[in-house]
């Protein structure tokens, strides 16, 4: 598996699998399935409830954990964060029943934002995290995270698919030595994408799928992205595109559809920062 090397030195694979609005009970066989399919970076979250599902298939498939990238990310804390966020951070790892984590996210940009940065910051100090990284973050709050904190996020996983491109925030991140991460990478079905009639007449070119197209897509931009699918030949579908390369015409082609906005909704509108934040997890 191809991978990008982050800020800090940790190889990342390009491609992994993601396991939002998996069920927890259907979770193990889709992980397991998913590792069987060659998949190897593995993404969830506490607010995904699945995190002791991943676990489990993670014990039971017997693949070295060093051959293993496991990435879960924190639920948004209020003050006091040191204790808040060291505690969400050991009962993530407990359930996945992991000894550190690969990359830890912050979820959402809000709440005490600096609170749990600098606890993060600490939990990488102590070897528990190899790497920390944000998620959801607009380029002004992910600016000013890297300018007044010691560690830079290695990596920022926003919305990212044919319809919302974010190609200057990429741009940015670069800059600030950040990890552009796709999440939504098939804006999950959204705008019609599966039978989009451009991304099928590419797709038609190559002999593959508009699934493999949009993936080939973010590998060709170096965007890591996370597929889901609960389907075993999808899984093996949509990890199958490391052997043809997209042209400069048909790149050029597939950034004509940017439409610049997001398919679900903007981090930034405050409606939703009050819907977010007031939910809290159980456990
Ligand atoms: P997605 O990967 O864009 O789309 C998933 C949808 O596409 C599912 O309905 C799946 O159906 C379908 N699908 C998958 N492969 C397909 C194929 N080859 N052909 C046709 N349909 C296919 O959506 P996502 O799950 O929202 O995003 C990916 C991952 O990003 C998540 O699982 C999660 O790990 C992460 N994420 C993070 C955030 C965040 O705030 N940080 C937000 C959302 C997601 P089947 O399962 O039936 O195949």
């Amino acid at each position: 598996m191809k991978t990008v090397t982050l800020n800090n030195g940790v190889e990342m694979p390009i491609l992994g699998f993601g396991v939002y609005q998996i069920p927890p009970e259907q979770t193990e066989q889709a992980v397991a399935e998913a590792l069987d399919a060659g998949y190897r970076l593995l993404d969830t979250a506490a607010a995904y409830g699945n995190e002791e599902a991943v676990g489990r298939a993670i014990k039971s498939s017997g693949i070295p954990r060093e051959e293993l990238f496991v990435t879960t990310k924190l639920w948004v804390q209020d003050a006091p964060a040191e204790g808040n966020t060291r505690r969400a951070f050991e009962t993530s790892l407990h359930k996945l029943g992991l000894d550190h984590l690969d990359l830890y996210l912050m979820h959402q940009p809000y709440g005490d934002v600096y609170g749990q940065w600098r606890a993060m910051e600490s939990l990488h100090r102590d070897g528990r995290v190899k790497a920390i990284g944000v998620a959801n973050f607009y380029p002004d709050r992910l600016v000013d995270l890297v300018l007044n904190n010691e560690i830079t996020p290695a990596v920022n996983q926003i919305e990212t698919h044919p319809f919302f491109q974010r190609t200057d925030e990429q741009e940015l991140m670069r800059e600030h030595g950040v990890q552009i991460q796709s999440w939504g990478g098939f804006a999950e079905g959204r705008n019609d994408l599966f039978t989009h009639p451009l991304l099928s007449r590419i797709g038609e070119q190559h002999g593959k799928s508009v699934a493999q197209v949009v993936l080939r897509w973010l590998v060709q931009r170096g965007v890591v992205t996370i597929p889901k699918s609960v389907r075993p030949e999808r899984m093996a579908e949509n990890i199958d595109v490391f052997d043809f390369e997209l042209t400069a015409d048909q790149l050029a082609a597939i950034a004509g559809l940017d439409t610049g906005a997001s398919l679900f909704f903007d981090h930034r509108d405050p409606e939703m920062v009050s819907w977010l934040s007031k939910r809290r997890l159980t456990d």
